[in-house]
């Protein structure tokens, strides 16, 4: 049995004459316009009384073919009766007229998605009424072609043009150019026309009762909640059909009513940087919609803001001095009880002030630092209020350089915005001219087709990187993203001609060496060097991620193995490297020729041999990272991707490889096709390698203990090491791995005398590791949810090709989110909790994390702190995110 047969259904609350049926806790039902007017008018504050009718009043309306609740029209009535009581007006009559607003108001706010009818009420006859009540008769008739308007077009779906067609023709005959220039005669002339197009098209007249008009306008406003916009917007953020949309019907006051009367908007403080000074603007003699629909430039509330403008219309602390002070005091009064930066609307009815709305404004990631900090600063917050104001994901827009909003921007190509941030430099064209160029301190950008692992020291060595072919999830895009380099990818437009050194691109050309600029935040390629405003991480960021740093749990780490970026994971706060990937050092140039040779030794003494070459370059690297961790954790994941990665694959490539190497072009290109595999993913990659070449884990073991020893020896603070082995799928294998590292970590530890702590772990990223966790946990000390791989292989997706079928699955709800970018809690994250439970079951002190791109995102965090996880490991890029996310979510965690 329904609800409402048990209880008398509740579908209209009040709100007015200094008091409310509901309050600002009463989103859900009320909307948020609707709960905060009543609030502002419960605190008493001057709303205009009015009422709302509910969401569930419009749930109801479509889970019962659009019928309204039989209790509506009553409740309605009443509602309007005590309107009428309120403000001595009478809805429909004529000689003393009640007008309302129609507004919808859903709990989130849809900005623009449903349109507000203002005005109704108005008919041939209350026009007459309105005039001679206000002694205005231009006014009247100004609101009475303003409500058919807005009327014909949101509630009959007539369009716009075809009144604005109307107006200029009778704006030409006139001879004049403002609206304001009208005469109330003129208007009336207007109002004719208007009534005659509109009858026309629909075949019948423009509705005369007011009662007609009201439940036109409440329809339409349910009508919107499912309009194409609205479906869109929905989407777009996450906002479920389910929840509807009330609708708030409000008598009117009029802005419109000559020069002492107004309307505007305002925002506590400035949204786009945070100042703490009221920002907003505000038209005199004009209704709703004008400020923001530019017919008329608007003008400042404030002197200052006046004069920074260099202004000369008048602000109204100027124009309106009185009324002014009264709106300044109200718009404090918001801020203190709301506790936080209001956005508000207002209208000034002949000196008389009004309040029409009031949220928490939308702002910048900038203002929202310095809001939050400002406001606990003040005491109006709390510092762990202040850590949960701002959205950790938004920090992205302050860690990179960014152009300046006001540099003139010469766009000659558009691609994806891969990864953000902005940067200026030369162009180059391979990887080799763009190591060379950076060698030499200058910037660069790397311009290719797309590009490979080859190309690692290259983007490394850049400043940014363009691809032309290539999506949001090629290999410049996510490596570029964990490096922290601009990118933009896919820029199709982009023609390059590497031979020519050039690239065209939409009829102009751009030779190597000329000077370009990428904002990879918007995937903009710009000619020349616009000017770029440096990441500020002192101030109000760094204030505020010390809030975050103490209420937080989850540790942060980065993935890291460059001295760059482990110095700029640091600067960013990382308390120690999750993941290095120690493949990325074999492919320097002056390691990958050793590497080859190992590759194609015939036995293992001929590995070997190539191996004692790049030894001493692994040691170097591990003393280098080591020296800038300074004694914090540092796990090092030991060889992981195919050998044939690190081979030339084109007829070319292995020419220029055997030239450069002296290596046998035949047998480089024979040992290619035998190293080839039709499931790379799947294949001899990981500690299989380990596995069948056990030389190569030994030789890496042993660099990152003589590393550590060295350091250790020298003074400074010792490292731990974490040996992590990839891909580890038994207990048997884990046991053989362990085995392998002890023995060479003995072996080093006495030939060096030391007594040096090191820990062995694994990385946890095939199901079977996860369901056999307590198998590993023997043998593991720690386990790394290495979640890129677990989502390919948990999923049998390929992170590589998902994107050409993946945006389907999104479109169709199939998938929430890209499992790629956010874990997927269910499925992955059911592997995760499952291996944590059985790993510490065997366990009970294996320390456990997460690695990979979900390591930086604020929902997979805020799952992580739900499971226990120890730490996060994210690009260093993402450390102050995912500071900010674990803070976020132990506050959650505490309730
Ligand atoms: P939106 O959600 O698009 O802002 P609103 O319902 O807030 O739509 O209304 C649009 C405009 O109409 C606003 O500028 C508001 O101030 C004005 N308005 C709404 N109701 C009234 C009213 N009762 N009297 C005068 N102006 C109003
Ligand atoms: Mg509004
Ligand atoms: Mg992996």
């Amino acid at each position: 049995m329904p609800v409402e047969t048990l209880t008398k259904a509740r579908w209209v609350y009040a709100f007015g004459g200094g008091g409310a049926d509901g309050d600002a806790s009463m989103k859900n039902l009320l909307g948020g316009k609707g709960a905060n007017l009543a609030e502002m008018s419960a605190l008493g504050l001057p709303v205009p009384p009015g009422f709302t009718i509910t969401t569930e009043a419009c749930v109801h309306y479509y889970a019962n073919g659009k019928q309204y609740p039989t209790e509506l029209a009553e409740q309605v009535a009443a509602g309007l009766a005590k309107v009428e009581e309120l403000t001595g007006k009478t809805f429909g009559d004529v000689a003393n007229p009640l007008l309302v607003s129609v507004r919808s108001g859903a709990r989130a706010s849809m900005p623009g998605m449903m349109d507000t009818v203002l005005n109704l009420g108005l008919n041939d006859e209350t026009v007459e009424g309105l005039a001679k009540l206000s002694g205005d008769r231009r006014f009247a008739y100004d609101s009475y072609r303003r409500f058919i308007q807005m009327y014909s077009n949101v509630v009959l779906n007539l369009e716009h043009h075809m009144f604005e067609e109307i107006l200029d023709d009778h704006k030409d005959r006139l001879d004049v150019h403002v609206d304001t220039g009208l005469t109330a005669d003129d208007w009336a002339e207007v109002i004719k026309d208007y009534k005659a197009a509109v009858s026309d098209y629909l075949g019948k007249p423009f509705p005369q009762d007011a009662q007609e008009q009201l439940w036109g306008a409440v329809g339409a406003v349910f009508a919107s909640w499912m309009n194409d916009r609205a479906k869109f917007y929905r989407r777009m953020h996450d906002i479920p059909e389910s929840w509807g949309t009330a609708v708030n019907i409000q008598s009117m006051v009029f802005g419109n009513m000559g020069d002492t009367s107004a309307t505007g908007v305002a925002f506590t403080r400035n949204p786009s940087n945070g100042d703490n000074r009221l920002y907003g603007e505000f038209l005199i003699n004009a209704q709703g919609e004008d400020v923001v629909a530019g017919i008329r430039t608007p003008q400042s509330l404030t002197k200052v803001a006046r004069e920074e403008m260099g202004d000369v219309a008048p602000s109204m602390e100027e124009a309106m001095a009185e009324v002014f002070g009264q709106f300044k005091s109200v718009v404090e009064t918001l801020e203190r009880h709301y506790r936080d930066m209001q956005d508000i609307e207002f209208t000034v009815e002949q000196g008389k002030l009004y309040m029409l709305q009031t949220r928490s404004g939308k702002r910048t990631a900038k203002a929202a630092l310095k809001i939050a900090v400002d406001m606990a600063a003040e005491g109006v917050i709390s510092k762990e209020e202040a850590v949960g104001r701002v959205e950790p994901a938004s920090l992205d827009q302050l860690l990179h350089p960014t152009i300046d909003p006001t540099a003139h921007r010469d766009v000659v190509a558009k691609g994806l915005p891969a990864s953000p941030g902005a940067a200026t430099g030369k162009i180059v064209f391979d990887s080799d001219a763009a190591e060379k160029a950076a060698a030499n301190g200058e910037s660069v950008i790397l311009v290719r087709e797309e590009t490979s692992p080859e190309d690692i020291h290259g983007m490394h060595a850049a400043r940014g990187i363009i691809t032309a072919r290539g999506g949001m999830t090629s290999h410049a895009a996510v490596v570029a993203r964990g490096m922290g380099r601009a990118c933009v990818s896919g820029a199709g437009d982009v023609a390059i001609f590497e031979k020519e050194g050039l690239f065209r691109v939409r009829g102009r050309e751009f030779k190597a060496g000329e000077i370009i600029t990428i904002d990879g935040s918007t995937g903009d390629i710009l000619a020349g060097a616009p000017k770029m405003i440096e990441p500020e991480l002192t101030g109000d960021f760094a204030t505020l991620m010390s809030w975050a740093d103490q209420v937080r749990r989850l540790k942060v780490r980065a993935n890291a193995e460059t001295p760059l970026d482990a110095k700029t994971a640091r600067q960013f706060g990382a308390e120690g490297i999750g993941l290095c990937r120690t493949e990325h050092m074999f492919f320097d140039d002056t390691r990958i020729a050793a590497v080859r040779e190992m590759i194609l030794a015939d036995d293992e003494k001929g590995r070997r041999t190539a191996l004692a070459k790049i030894a001493p370059f692994q040691k170097a690297d591990f003393v280098e990272l080591f020296t800038i961790m300074e004694g914090l954790p540092v796990t090092i994941r030991l060889l992981d991707p195919p050998l044939h990665e690190f081979l030339p694959h084109t007829e070319e490539d292995v020419q220029a490889v055997a030239q450069a190497t002296g290596l046998d072009a035949a047998k480089l290109l024979r040992r290619a096709k035998e190293l080839h595999e039709t499931n790379p993913m799947l294949g001899h990659r990981g500690c299989r390698l380990g596995v069948s070449y056990p030389e190569i884990y030994e030789m890496q073991v042993r660099a990152i203990l003589e590393a550590a020893c060295e350091i250790a020896k020298s003074g400074k603070a010792a490292p731990v090491p974490e040996i992590m082995h990839p891909l580890v799928a038994k207990g048997e294998e884990m046991k053989y791995l362990r085995d392998l590292t002890d023995r060479v970590a003995k072996a080093v530890l006495e030939e060096q005398g030391g007594d040096l702590k090191y820990t062995v772990g694994t990385m946890i990223e095939l199901p079977r590791a996860a369901l056999r966790a307590a198998d590993l946990a023997a043998n593991a000390e720690f386990f790394s949810f290495g979640t890129n791989d677990l989502t390919q292989t948990t999923f049998g997706i390929s992170r590589d090709d998902a994107g050409k079928f993946l945006g389907a699955y999104i479109d169709k709800g199939i998938f929430e989110k890209d499992p790629f970018v956010s874990l997927d809690q269910d499925g992955v994250g059911d592997l995760i909790r499952l291996a944590a439970e059985r790993g510490r079951a065997a366990r009970p002190d294996v320390k456990l994390g997460i690695c990979g791109e979900h390591g930086g995102d604020p929902a997979s965090i805020s799952f992580c702190e739900k499971v226990g996880l120890d730490y996060v490991s994210c690009s260093p890029y993402r450390v102050p995110i995912a500071r900010l996310a674990a803070a976020q979510a132990a506050l959650a965690a505490k309730g």
